[in-house]
């Protein structure tokens, strides 16, 4: 079957099914952005007709395949506890409702045959499995191209589909929020060098986790949507902002934990003595202080849940809606000119839609950085990310004047921030990649060029005699030149996706990940070139003296050490890391550049 994109999202609001509030707000989410993903199609269908015209017939075919796709949330699932359905009113996390709300829009926009499940049963009757407990293996071909779950849903698909799920994991895409670095994806080395965790270890290519922001780009950057505006929405906006007014960042009343007698002394204290001598007399950290800060510029409204009464952490001075629909939140969001971040919750969709609906999002900058060894929040989590301030995407790939990344405790810094918030103006923003169209367009393009069941891929051993014909033109930037792609696409099969052709080879810095050496270069590591770098030539190329070259299992390799003379190169595809850092070498890093707002494709990509 030929894909055909879908403007009606009837069948979908079908498929998806009744009886959880977490489905309902899925389907009301769907229907209120169901006009921005048919225009979407549409515009992406015209420049695809005239893509598909320069291809010929057999790619065109290939280009356009439906694919057959299972998709099971599995955190949704009674065996998995579904802790998240009752809290979808009460102020709970609703992030991964909109994440996989909009997954599954765009695989339905994109015209696959897709089937839904959000239970065990359905889960077995979709995959052919005979019910009841224990490792039933799936006999017959996997009767799907592909499976989108989660991390529950994977540990449900190893006890039901018995040892079959081996075979068939290739197939399997999994929907991680926060990210799955190499080292805890390799369940061996995990388990051997203390990155074992309750969610890693599966041994998948890592580029089968698929996350909400671009963290590493070890995994593949899915993301989700956000509202975007017409021209008279836009010009509402412009005419109805109110430079006074502030929403903070936070449903849940546990968010605010603020201290009402400090507060309460504070506010009196600063009608009597001047305002910034009462702070500084204060030995005041947290929300108390930067709230009164603020209190003093500007309206300041909530929207934390609560049942019957106001909740007891938000101040009385807070105009506190309660928990609104997101229509009304964006309503909200349209007036208000600052959206402000206590620190929690980490990188969730809220502040992007502020931004796109022209607000400046403030939020703290953490020093040290929060990550799994020092956060409660992100310990256990299969990642050693180092998470700057609230939201990293925002504050890196944003930025001014749409976010300002500030130190809370430092008041006069705060203060100077709330001054240049009211005095701004800004445009509403919204990255292309958070736009539909950037969604479709990237989920298509890894739909038809992310491969992971081929046969492994050969890559030579330290003393392979693969070589690196030709002497690379620079000692820190190789540009690979004709007779490297030559080489490099002999043994490149299928052919790479990304294209060779955005190859470029740094070294980092020692101490530096990949991520960050390719960063600094403004462009970005990608993991599917390591297998071409992995080669002793890289060495000489980057005029790297090695005493000896040895192939070790370690998630910093291929890597060299200056002082040591020492150089070494992967043995094991799994572990070919963006990420790993290590403060005595410096990494090889394959970068490529990426497209503006579409970080997750090449100019070529496409
Ligand atoms: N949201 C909402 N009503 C509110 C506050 C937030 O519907 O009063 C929605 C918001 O539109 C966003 C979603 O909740 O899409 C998740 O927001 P957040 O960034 O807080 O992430 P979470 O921690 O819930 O995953």
């Amino acid at each position: 079957r030929q894909l055909a994109f879908r403007s009606d999202i009837g069948a979908l609001l079908e498929q998806v099914g009744t009886g959880k509030e977490s489905l309902s707000f899925m389907k009301r989410r769907m229907r209120r952005l169901a006009a921005q993903w048919a225009s979407a199609a549409r515009r992406l269908a015209a420049q695809w007709a005239s893509a598909a015209r320069r291809l010929d017939d057999s790619l065109r075919s290939q280009w356009k395949e439906q694919k057959r796709i299972l998709v099971h949330v599995g955190f949704l699932t009674e065996e998995a506890g579904d802790v998240f359905s009752p809290k979808v009113l009460k102020g709970g996390p609703l992030g991964e409702m909109v994440q996989w709300a909009d997954i599954l829009t765009a695989l339905h926009v994109l015209g696959h045959n897709l089937k839904i499940s959000v239970s065990l049963k359905e889960l077995q009757g979709f995959l052919g499995v005979p019910p009841g407990r224990g490792s039933c293996p799936l006999t017959g071909p996997l009767p799907f191209d592909l499976i989108y779950t989660d991390y529950h849903g994977l540990q449900q698909m190893r006890q039901h589909m018995g040892l079959s799920l081996r075979k068939h994991k290739c197939h399997i895409r999994v929907i991680d929020t926060f990210g799955t670095e190499p080292a805890y994806n390799h369940e061996d080395y995990a388990t051997l060098h203390g990155y074992r965790t309750n969610w890693g270890y599966w041994n998948l290519n890592c580029r089968q986790y698929m996350t909400m922001f671009p963290h590493t780009p070890d995994n593949s950057f899915m993301g989700f949507v956000a509202e975007e505006l017409n021209d008279t929405e836009r010009l509402s906006i412009q005419r109805n902002k109110v430079d006074s007014m502030a929403v903070v960042y936070g449903k849940e009343a546990s968010m605010w934990k603020v201290h009402m007698n400090w507060l309460d002394l504070i506010l009196l204290l600063s009608t009597l003595i001047e305002f910034p001598l009462t702070l500084n007399s204060f030995e005041l950290q947290g929300k108390e202080k930067f709230l009164a800060i603020l209190h003093r510029y500007m309206e300041i409204h909530g929207t934390v849940y609560y049942e019957t009464q106001r909740p007891p952490e938000v101040p009385a001075f807070v105009k506190n809606h309660g928990l609104l629909p997101q229509q009304e939140l964006q309503q909200l969001l349209r007036k208000a000119k600052l959206f402000i971040g206590f620190g929690f919750p980490y990188e969730g969709p809220a502040p992007l839609e502020a931004i796109a609906n022209g607000c400046i999002f403030l939020q703290p900058k953490f020093k040290p950085s929060h990550s799994s060894l020092n956060h409660e929040f992100f310990r256990g989590k299969p990642t050693s990310r180092q998470v700057s301030s609230q939201h990293p995407y925002a504050e890196q790939y944003i930025g001014r004047p749409h976010v300002i990344t500030v130190d809370f405790n430092n008041s006069q810094e705060f203060e100077s921030a709330i001054r240049d918030i009211m005095r701004t103006k800004v445009e509403p923003y919204l990255p292309y990649e958070y736009t539909c169209e950037g969604m479709l367009e990237r989920l298509h393009a890894y739909i038809q060029n992310q491969e992971f069941c081929a046969p492994k891929a050969q890559f030579p051993s330290a003393n392979a005699s693969n070589s690196w014909p030709g002497s690379p033109p620079s000692p820190f930037v190789l540009l690979p030149n004709s007779s490297v792609l030559a080489w490099a696409s002999n043994i490149s099969t299928p052919p790479s996706w990304p294209p060779l052709s955005a190859l470029r080879l740094l070294a980092s810095l020692e101490g530096q990940s990949c991520v960050e050496a390719c960063q600094s270069a403004g462009l970005i590591c990608e993991p599917a070139f390591y297998r071409f770098i992995n080669i002793k030539e890289a060495f000489s190329g980057l005029e790297v003296q090695c005493e000896g070259v040895e192939a070790e299992m370690n998630h910093i390799f291929p890597a060299f050490s200056v002082e040591r003379s020492e150089c070494g190169l992967q043995k094991d595809a799994l572990l070919f890391s963006c990420a790993g850092a290590n403060a005595k070498y410096h990494r090889l890093c394959p970068c490529r550049d990426y497209r503006k707002g579409q970080v997750a494709l090449c100019r070529d990509c496409l």
